[in-house]
Parts: structure tokens; sequence; C-alpha cells
């Protein structure tokens, strides 16, 4: 069994389940709340931006985030 330890809360994950339990993300691990909590955190900053941001700007800004994240 794979041991996988989440970038962003440095937790490990219990029953690591690729897609279920934890999210790969640019060779990064994060368990489901802070897959959650990312997911939040791009939408704050995107939100106003509508409708005119692009997927690159939105892209951009979640990669920014993730390694917010993951220090
Ligand atoms: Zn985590």
């Amino acid at each position: 069994m794979t041991s996988i330890m989440c970038d962003s809360c440095k937790k490990p994950v219990p029953d690591a389940l690729r897609g279920e339990t934890y999210y790969t993300l640019l060779n990064r691990d994060l368990c489901a709340a802070c897959f959650k909590d990312l997911h939040l955190a791009v939408q704050e900053v995107m939100e106003p931006r509508r409708p005119q941001y692009s997927f690159t700007d939105y892209r951009k800004e979640f990669v920014a985030t993730l390694n917010k994240f993951c220090k």
C-alpha cells in the first residue's frame, strides 16, 4: 500500500485512493479537504473577473494558488 502525504497540510492521507481521498496536480498530492479549499480559493479570486477571464488566466491563478498551498 502506498503512503501519501498531503503537500499542503503535510498530513498523511488514510486509505489513499487517487481521485477519491487525494488528488495529484502538477506532481503535488493534495488530500480531499485541501483540494476543496484550493478550488474555493481560486474561485474567490476569479469570480469578480467574470465573465472576462480566460482559461489561461484561470490556469495561471490555479498554479499560483497551488504553489501557495504547497510551500
Ligand atoms: Zn491536506
